[in-house]
């Protein structure tokens, strides 16, 4: 049989980082960083492109990985844009809006019992996505909890889950940020989310994710000032779990990776940040403690503050300037 298709699923809410880990696991010799998977459909039905500039269907990796995974289709561009279309219905059996239920007996499974061949699809483009990289390892950077369990389902595929965590105040300032989506071209913004919708939406992403994965050896917690504050234990940290040596200064774009062994700059969707090239930058981003207004801090602090404070972020340091951090 077939060895599993190994996958490090970096999972979590919005606006944590994960575009910026994606970027330096993927200079990380025989990885492959997919970006935002879950995302391709959207992106083929609705002209986005990969982070290498190209749309999907003519990138290097993407074209021959769908056209392994839908050889029927590929070369017929109306009837690959009906497996966009297929393929994104599908998903939205079984996205965000599910995860509040999902800790309900057997909702998981009535869940996923809806998603027809979604799943066996999925497993099939991962396992194409391995072979035509050569990658040992891919980085899914989608997120979504519910997304993974999806994936951890099927025998065919090894996942194990990066839950990516940031102080909430953090987060709710960069969902209110205007920002423009690079992924089809100009004139298009990221989505954003007022106060009170991302803290929600940190709540039940996080809670699920800790509900689906904690506790097992299969779960690594990182949070994302941490990986700004030591990126290179941080770094070797996620390596170790991953079954990786991972150098930092390849990582982060100081020292030349073994281009033969890495594929880096094809996630398939992600923040604009996708598209940025050389070495990686690193910040912590703390302009919401300058800036963010009143009454986003005290939305903020009442509705996600105690999720936060699961992963060492005091409510009484949002409203202090400095790394907005818990002493632990
Ligand atoms: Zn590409």
């Amino acid at each position: 049989m077939t060895a599993a298709v190994p996958i490090l699923y970096v999972g979590g809410t919005g606006r944590t980082g994960s575009t910026v880990l994606d970027r330096m696991l993927g200079n990380v010799p025989g990885v492959f960083a997919a970006g935002e998977l879950t995302w391709l459909w959207f992106a083929l039905r609705s002209g986005g492109r990969c982070a290498c500039g190209a749309r999907h269907v003519d990138c290097r990796v993407w074209g021959p990985v769908l056209l392994a995974t839908f050889p029927e289709d590929f070369g017929n561009p109306d009837a690959m844009a009906e497996v966009a279309d297929e393929m994104f219905a599908l998903r939205r059996r079984f996205d965000s809006r599910y995860l509040p239920v999902m800790g309900l007996p057997g909702a998981k499974q009535a869940l996923t019992s809806r998603l027809g061949p979604y799943p066996s699809r999925l497993a099939s483009l991962y396992r194409n996505l391995l072979e035509h990289t050569g990658a040992e390892l891919i980085v899914d950077s989608s997120k979504e909890p519910h997304y993974s369990s999806i994936l951890a389902a099927r025998a065919e595929l090894d996942v194990r889950f990066l839950h990516l965590v940031r102080n909430p105040q953090a987060t709710a300032y960069s969902w209110a940020r205007r920002r423009t989506e690079l992924g089809f071209g100009v004139g298009h913004e990221m989505e954003r989310r007022g106060p009170i919708s991302a803290s929600i939406y940190y709540d039940v992403s996080n809670v699920a994710a800790d509900a689906l994965w904690s506790g097992g050896d299969r779960y690594l917690r990182v949070r994302y000032e941490d990986l700004v504050a030591s990126p290179d234990d941080t770094l070797r940290r996620i390596g170790r779990f991953a079954g990786l040596v991972i150098d930092p200064e390849v990582a982060l774009g100081r020292q030349a990776a073994d281009r033969k062994r890495s594929a880096p700059g094809h996630a398939a969707w992600g923040n604009p940040n996708r598209f940025a090239t050389g070495p990686v930058t690193l910040r912590n981003d703390d302009e919401w403690e300058r800036n963010a207004p009143r009454s986003m801090r005290t939305w903020t602090r009442l509705l996600a503050g105690p999720v936060g404070r699961r992963y060492g972020y005091s409510s009484r340091s949002d409203t202090q300037r400095g790394s907005g951090l818990a002493a632990t």
